[in-house]
């Protein structure tokens, strides 16, 4: 007889995690499998590490820097093996932490890969073993996708690898102009190494707002990336001192490693979608609902899986609203407007809410507050560097509908915007607030003129 369950989640990352212990907490009997690391993408290869790796670019400025204020620092010694071996000691402890929390929740893990046989069976391919369940919550996230088959493929790396490689790179290419591919931009440059960005499209971190994409590849560039747009690679060659790169306009560019952050799919394949019924959308993610239920309708899935907003809070945030609405009688869909996101560049990025373009269409009248300024801390250190920041209001009620910051603590700023945003806060509230003194995020509510209004004119 195979195994009863209420509950199996196909994937221990963030999504999935969440919604195993909540459901259990409601009293359901949870299984979790997971093929590869309890923790998933966020923790074992992606925000986590990646954040502890812009920490260790970071010092680079930090002691050029030192000297405007008086501190002579010999010249500084960087160890890649160090900053990988701590990380993966800090990966290591964040596992295990995130196994012991599902096993006091009395959540049951197995570490394999699980599929779906049919609308209410898994089987975990490491022992064969069948698990009937009720319900089924599919959170196996997504994987690095690297393109077409181009030649010398075998050579690229994702941002997989990048967190294991034996040295660092002198010098890196690094093809993609999304957040992945900037932030890994920013901690090569910073960690010493030659780096190159080549991107197809005509600038970086497309869908963002425009001020935002001009400003943070200015400020790229100062730091020494270099940027190529409107090209790709087409080819990668062994050569006796590297990897010799052929981009799309024949140019060629040596270096040791070819790092591709091209895009992420969702883990579908070999997963029994076909099996259980499970249907996909146009993309190739699963189609869900705003509960997360599948057209199965006690099959759900969360996460990057269904390729909504591919990010860690809005991943839990699914998975709780999961739990809540299945087991704890409390229906709750995701709203999936206003999230606020950092891009952990160098500079850094955070955003939240409507680029200019995007109010434009959809608004009567936009009012744009924008300014750039050269932070305090850049002066003693004479840093040629600028913050950037932008609010975009609707004209007509006055609401905070958008918030564009490049600068240092970005990431931070945005966080706590995202709650005036979220509480329809308008320009009036913020300039009622006082002001920080001296900060950055005191700009936020001092912008007083402004600097463009867009009016729609009426359709003829
Ligand atoms: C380099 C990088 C940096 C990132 N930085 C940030 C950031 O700064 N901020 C942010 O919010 N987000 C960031 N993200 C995105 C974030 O990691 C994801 O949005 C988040 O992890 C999605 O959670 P999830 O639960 O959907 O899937 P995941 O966390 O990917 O978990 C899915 C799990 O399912 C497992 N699995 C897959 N198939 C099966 C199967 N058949 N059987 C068993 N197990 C299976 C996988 O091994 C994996 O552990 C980053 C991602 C990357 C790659």
């Amino acid at each position: 007889m195979p195994e009863e369950v209420d509950l199996f989640v196909i994937g221990a990352g963030s999504g999935g995690v969440r919604a195993a212990r909540i459901s259990s907490g409601y009293g359901a009997r949870v299984m979790i499998a997971e093929e590869y690391r309890v923790g998933g993408t966020c923790v074992i290869r992606g925000c986590v590490p990646k954040k502890l790796l812009v920490y260790a670019s970071r010092f680079a400025e930090e002691f050029e820097d030192a000297a405007g204020y008086g501190w002579t620092v010999p010249k500084p010694k960087f160890d890649w093996p160090t900053l990988i071996a701590n990380k993966d000691r800090e990966i290591d402890r964040l596992e295990a932490a995130y196994t012991s929390n599902l096993e006091r929740s009395k959540v049951s893990i197995v570490k394999s890969r699980a599929v779906l046989v049919d609308q209410h069976t898994v089987r975990l391919t490491a022992t064969g073993q069948t698990v009937r369940a009720k319900h089924i919550l599919i959170a196996t996230g997504g994987s690095p996708s690297l393109g077409k088959d181009i030649e010398g493929h075998d050579h690229v790396i994702s941002s997989n690898e990048s967190f294991h490689l034996k040295e660092l790179p002198k010098r890196i290419v690094i093809q993609g102009g999304g957040y992945i591919a900037v932030e890994f931009a920013g901690i090569f440059n910073g960690l010493g190494s030659e780096v190159t960005l080549v991107y197809r499209g005509d600038n970086i971190l497309r869908g963002f707002d425009e001020d935002v994409r001009n400003h943070l590849r200015a400020e790229m560039e100062k730091r020494g990336i270099k940027i190529i747009t409107k090209r790709i690679v087409e080819g990668i060659e062994k050569v006796d001192h590297g990897l010799c790169v052929e981009l799309s306009d024949h140019e060629n560019i040596v270096a040791d490693k070819v790092m591709f952050a091209t895009g992420r799919r969702p883990n579908v394949k070999g997963l029994g979608i076909e099996a259980a019924g499970v249907k996909l959308d146009e993309k190739g993610a699963i189609a869900v609902n705003e509960f997360s239920q599948t057209n199965v309708p006690h099959i759900y899935a969360v996460g990057d899986v269904t390729d909504r907003v591919a990010l860690t809070p809005v991943a839990i945030r699914e998975g709780h609203a999961f739990a809540d609405s299945v087991f704890g009688g409390k229906p709750t869909p995701v709203d999936h407007a206003n999230v606020p996101t950092a891009v952990f560049s160098e500079p850094e990025c955070g955003v939240i809410g409507l680029t200019e373009a995007q109010a434009c269409e959809k608004l009567a009248k936009v009012d744009i507050y924008k300014t750039t300024f050269r932070p305090m801390k850049a002066t003693l250190s004479g840093r040629d560097t600028r913050t950037f920041m932008k609010l975009v209001i609707d004209g007509l009620t006055d609401r905070v509908v958008g918030a564009h910051i490049v600068g240092p603590d970005a990431g931070e700023m945005i966080q706590l915007i995202g709650i005036a945003v979220r509480v329809r806060a308008t320009k009036a509230d913020f300039d009622a607030t006082m002001a920080v003194h001296p900060t950055a995020a005191e700009e936020l509510v001092t912008m007083r003129t402004k600097t463009i209004t867009h009016v729609r004119q009426a359709a003829e």
